[in-house]
């Protein structure tokens, strides 16, 4: 059977170096140790970025989408050796959408990252004017990550930055160091030194990456309030951010779906990764005609996820990843308890189960207003709220400061589609919900952030455009007379 040994062996901390004891949520026991960088760390790696950024620009497009695709094959070798050290540290299991699932990802995302065109653009040429849009390299990047999906959304940070000639100093999650320290330890195998650093620290180091004058772009993922801190660190430099928050996606069950053929997809949008996704379905607004009947079919199946430790292959839900977590998911479903919601399932952790784990639950009966409607529960339970009008679900779907994603779920798509057009959100989903592609640009509405992830979009993001206003040799200069 495949281990992690090897790959925490490669990570581990030198000798002397501070380091953290990272813990296994599902059981609290010791996964491994991450070095604990310090501020001063920050600017040895940032110092190398810069030496080692012109050489990496000057290769062009062609051999860098080489090393990515080189880099992607690493990631498939040690693709389970990853998986097992994703699941222990943060406690997402081995099968479902989880470990494996995020892993290939990672491979997945840097193929698709090399293999987008990125041609120079004809502007104006009109005979008299030709001008040119080009995306040269910013030229060091900074990647701030969380922790529910560290290793792919590392990915999505690190690959368009590379294959645009920049190099990257990655800061992860204080949470899940390991997962990303090991992918990105696997993905140097196939890069020349220096072009991608993990500086393993907490905050601070985080809020010194996005001040640093040496850093011409920052990648934030993660809350909204840490979005706020780094726009106004960054300001100082003027640093282009791509900012990818906090999210609370409303979902509209319209009166012609089918509970029955959407349960299964509902619950997944809902409870991929144990709810601790940014574009997971936070909010289900059903009508009143089949609001019986949806939360019926959605507790079936949710009744028949099993939860547990990710290494065990049967389980498809896992604990939460942190007890600060647990503690906020705990304390919106008592508030929505209280308040006289109606608990379909789950609601009842067991005191005496070690692990931070949190059972399926599903909140019928509750008021738009209450804090497990309102507030980014980021966890596996899911509020779900009846309506009669669909002006009524547009108008509580589109009450928050956030716009993350939204999904409409009937048979009738070009209704969908109606309905769509009127959310506030970075991505509406007709039918499904929370699905990424790395062909389709990804960003958020309101304070879910700004700038677009994937695709052509997402390499210009990663581009400094430049203009090229000139004219060729054959072109004579019209003279004003
Ligand atoms: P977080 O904001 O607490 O932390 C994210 C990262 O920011 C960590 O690496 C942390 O060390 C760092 N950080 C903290 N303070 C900082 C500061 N002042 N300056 C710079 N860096 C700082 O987020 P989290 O709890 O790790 O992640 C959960 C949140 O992320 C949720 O709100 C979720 O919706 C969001 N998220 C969004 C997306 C998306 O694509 N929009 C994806 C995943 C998660």
């Amino acid at each position: 059977m495949e281990t992690h040994d090897s790959l925490l062996a490669r990570i581990a901390p030198a000798p002397g170096q501070c380091s953290r004891t990272i813990l296994d949520p599902a059981t609290g026991t010791p996964v491994g140790e991450a070095p604990v960088h310090t501020v001063e760390d920050l600017e040895a790696a940032v110092a190398a970025a810069a030496a080692a950024q012109p050489a990496w620009a000057a290769l062009g497009h062609d051999a860098r989408s080489a090393a990515l695709l080189k880099a992607a094959d690493a990631v498939e070798r040690s693709a389970e050796e990853l998986a097992r050290l994703l699941s222990r540290e943060q406690g997402k299991p081995l099968n479902g959408p989880n470990a494996r699932f995020e892993v290939g990802a990672c491979a997945a995302w840097l193929r698709a990252t090399a293999t987008t065109p990125l041609d120079p653009e004809t502007v104006v040429d009109d005979g008299e004017t030709r001008a040119e849009l080009h995306y040269r390299p910013i030229g060091v990047v900074g990647a701030i990550g969380p922790w529910n999906w560290p290793m792919m959304i590392t990915t999505w940070q690190i690959a368009p930055a590379l294959r645009m000639g920049n190099t990257v100093v990655v800061k992860p999650s204080e949470y899940t160091p390991l997962s990303v320290l090991a992918l990105t330890a696997v993905i140097n195998e196939e890069l020349p030194e220096g072009l991608l650093t993990v500086i393993s620290g907490g905050p601070d180091v985080g809020e010194a990456l996005a001040s640093h004058p040496a850093i011409g772009k920052v990648m934030f993922t993660g809350s909204t309030a840490t979005g706020k801190a780094i726009i106004r660190s960054s300001a100082d430099t003027v640093k282009r951010l791509t900012l990818e928050l906090g999210g609370n996606d409303a979902g509209i069950v319209l009166p012609d779906a089918d509970p029955k053929a959407i349960a299964q997809d509902l619950f997944w949008g809902a409870f991929i990764n144990t709810g601790q996704t940014c574009a997971a379905l936070k909010r289900l607004y059903v009508h009143d005609s089949l609001y019986d009947a949806v939360c019926e079919e959605l507790a079936a199946v949710a009744a028949a996820m099993p939860m547990g430790n990710g290494l065990d292959e049967n389980n498809v839900l896992g604990p939460l990843q942190n007890q600060q977590q647990y503690d906020i998911l705990a304390r919106l479903v008592d508030a929505a308890r209280d308040a006289g919601a109606r608990i379909l399932l789950g609601g009842n952790p067991d005191p005496g189960q070690p692990g931070n784990f949190y059972p399926t639950t599903l909140v019928a009966d509750i008021d738009n207003n209450n804090p497990l409607v309102t507030e980014e529960q980021f966890g596996p339970a899911l509020p779900i709220i009846r309506y009669t009008t669909i002006d009524q679900a547009i108008a509580m779907a589109n009450a928050l400061d956030v716009g993350l994603g939204a999904s409409v779920w009937s048979p009738d798509v070009s209704a969908a589609r109606e309905v769509a057009a009127r959310l506030q959100a970075g991505t509406v989903w007709i039918n499904k919900h929370g699905a990424v592609d790395p062909r389709i640009p990804f960003g958020g509405a309101k304070q879910s952030g700004y700038g677009l992830e994937f695709g052509t979009e997402g390499l210009k993001a990663l581009g400094q455009p430049q203009i090229i206003n000139g004219w060729t040799a054959t072109q004579t200069r019209a003279t004003p007379n």
